[in-house]
């Protein structure tokens, strides 16, 4: 993410400037002179270019950039690009490094955005912000370490950044306590900022006036002030380099923190996303990947990946195939050399492996059930240090198998063995995750169910035996899940009592599927081990009432059924 060499706006000792990073190249967001100093003093070694955005040209974003020319053109020779919003903005820098600052053209490139293109830019997007500046005030869409960023600059309206603002997205913005007209006013800003950080917009604050009233004000908004680089010091002429890694850690797992604790719906898949990222952020690799063991059915899958789709790859192959058989740490910095090496993903994208580093993750009891998986370690010909890289991923490699082991528990929960359809528990997570909206006052359409009970069940046991009786249930569980027809949604709500959930159905949709389904049934040849019979099954139906509790929505259909029973079975009993 951006690293602050001081949030504070024009007036303030820590004037504002942000940097990121880009493999080997540096990014600077304007370059006000307090900035130059400090970047002065970084350790840049192994920068391969400097890039400048330019918002705006008041002197506090470019008094800097002059000094920066000089310094990296006479000193230090890493070259210096300077990127304008616009072709305006461009001429505007031209005369004033020229003329006010006495640069020579050829010290530095001089382009704009229209004209230039970098992976991690995005989008210029036009603001307002002095009025004498009117048509040269810009903030910036861009992509830091694979997240969507908005960065504002110096603004007075918010609107333009709006549309720019997904879920995910890093908002930074500028807000001043000093009401001015040319800057975001605070007090005006609260409940847009809440509302922003609840849509899931991670929102930090910069170019402050006021940090502790700015502070005080904002607090319970869920805004946080943008992060400075604290590390770099006036004695030290040496950046030290883990505070920025260190940074991206802890905002890594903080928004997973915060992510996890929100209100909204979460599964395994949002804590597997970010451990992953923490993972190849922590090691400095290209890619990252985490596998799970599936045991039953011999296969290793891609729960998340950076940089490739789902994969599905037969254990005891590849490299993380031979980590989980090994029960240890892979390591392969010649891949394509490696005999273990598949390289059919690099055949189909393109892509060039360089190193591997396989680590497998084991549940509470010690059991290996997936690998951690990072790719092309970056910024280090060598590749990976087994002993080091792997002391590194130590902890999210520990949080994914755990993650995993809870998600398989959870799945497992929900699960009937048997018939492998949801059980009760499924039934009431997919309640409250999927059909509660049908059950809200205001919901405007129907959610149907039936309950259906295999007739005279009991006889198929006492005549045919238990594995027969299996059998039969495992077969009604079949056909039920062909009724649902990729719309509707089956449980094993007990015994022989299945339940369908048919949402966007009225009464008579659900009493025709129903019926369909009798018929089905009537007609069908269930295998009951070894020798095939017929069963007949009977439906109470109902449309949920929303005044009503499940319990007793279940209940009303069940009603139905037992009515069915009474009348003389396999039938479709509704009201
Ligand atoms: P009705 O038409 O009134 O529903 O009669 P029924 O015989 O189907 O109903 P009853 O409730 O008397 O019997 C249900 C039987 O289902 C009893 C129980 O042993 C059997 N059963 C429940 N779960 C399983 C199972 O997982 N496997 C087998 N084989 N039988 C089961
Ligand atoms: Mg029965
Ligand atoms: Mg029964």
């Amino acid at each position: 993410m951006l690293a602050f060499l001081g949030r504070g706006s024009a007036f303030s000792d820590e004037n504002n400037s942000a940097y990121f990073k880009h493999g080997n190249d540096m990014i600077l967001v304007d370059c006000p002179m307090s900035a130059f100093r400090r970047i002065k003093k970084m350790d840049l070694e192994g920068i391969a270019n400097i890039y400048i955005l330019v918002t705006h040209t008041h002197g506090d974003h470019i008094g800097g950039i002059a000094m920066l020319i000089d310094y990296e053109f006479f000193v230090r020779h890493t070259p210096v690009t300077v990127i304008a919003p616009d072709r305006t903005v461009e001429d505007d820098l031209r005369f004033y490094l020229s003329r006010l600052e006495g640069c020579s053209d050829n010290w530095y490139t001089l382009t704009n955005a229209g004209e230039f293109s970098a992976p991690w830019l995005n989008a210029v997007i036009p603001t307002l912000h002095a009025e004498q500046l009117a048509g040269r005030c810009f903030g910036y869409s861009l992509t830091v370490d694979g997240t969507p960023v908005v960065y504002t600059g110096d603004t007075h309206i918010i609107e333009p950044f709006l549309p720019y603002l997904k879920p995910g997205t890093t908002l930074y913005m500028e807000i001043s306590a000093h009401k001015s007209g040319v800057h975001l006013y605070a007090p005006d800003c609260l409940d847009l900022i809440r509302d922003l950080v609840t849509k899931g917009i991670r929102v930090y604050l910069m170019h402050l006036d006021e940090e502790d009233i700015i502070s005080e004000m904002t607090k319970d908004t869920g805004a946080l002030l943008a992060p400075t680089a604290d590390n770099i010091t006036t004695e030290d002429h040496n950046m030290n380099t883990t505070d920025p890694i260190l940074n991206e850690i802890y905002d890594i797992s903080d928004k997973l923190y915060n992510e996890m604790c929100s209100n909204k719906e979460n599964d395994h898949a949002t804590l597997f996303k970010y451990l992953t990222e923490l993972g190849k952020t922590i090691v400095g690799a290209d890619r990252a990947s985490f596998w799970k063991w599936d045991k039953r059915n011999n296969t290793l899958w891609t729960q998340s990946a950076t940089g490739v789709d789902k994969i599905v790859i037969p254990d005891n192959t590849g490299l993380v195939g031979k980590a989980l058989k090994l029960g240890d740490v892979v390591v392969t910095n010649d891949p394509y050399n490696d005999p273990d090496f598949n390289s059919a993903v690099d055949k189909k994208t393109g892509y060039v492996t360089k190193s591997v580093l396989v680590l497998p993750v084991a549940d509470v009891y010690g059991q290996f059930i997936g690998a951690f998986q990072l790719i092309n370690k970056l910024n280090d010909e060598d590749g990976f240090d087994e002993v080091e890289d792997t002391h590194k991923l130590s902890l999210p490699a520990l949080i994914l198998g755990i993650a995993l082991e809870s998600e398989t528990f959870l799945e497992d929960s929900h699960h009937d063995k048997l018939t492998k359809l949801k059980n009760r528990m499924g039934f009431y997570s997919d309640f409250s995750r999927r059909f509660n909206s049908y059950m809200s006052p205001d919901a405007t359409k129907p959610l149907s169910m039936f309950i259906c009970d295999i007739d005279k069940f009991k006889r198929v046991n006492d005549t045919y035996g238990h594995n027969a009786g299996d059998d039969v249930l495992a077969f009604m569980a079949k056909l039920m899940t062909e009724a649902c027809v990729d719309k509707y949604y089956a449980y094993r709500w007990g015994g022989e009592e299945f339940i369908m959930i048919m949402p966007d159905t009225d009464l008579m949709g659900a009493v025709e599927v129903a019926e369909n389904l009798r018929k089905t049934v009537e007609a069908a040849d269930f295998p009951a081990d070894g020798q095939t019979i017929h069963c007949t099954v009977s439906f109470g139906c109902a449309v949920f009432d929303k005044d009503k509790t499940i319990e007793e929505n279940v209940s009303t259909a069940d009603g139905h059924l037992y009515t069915a029973k009474e009348t003389g079975r396999n039938r479709v009993i509704y009201e």
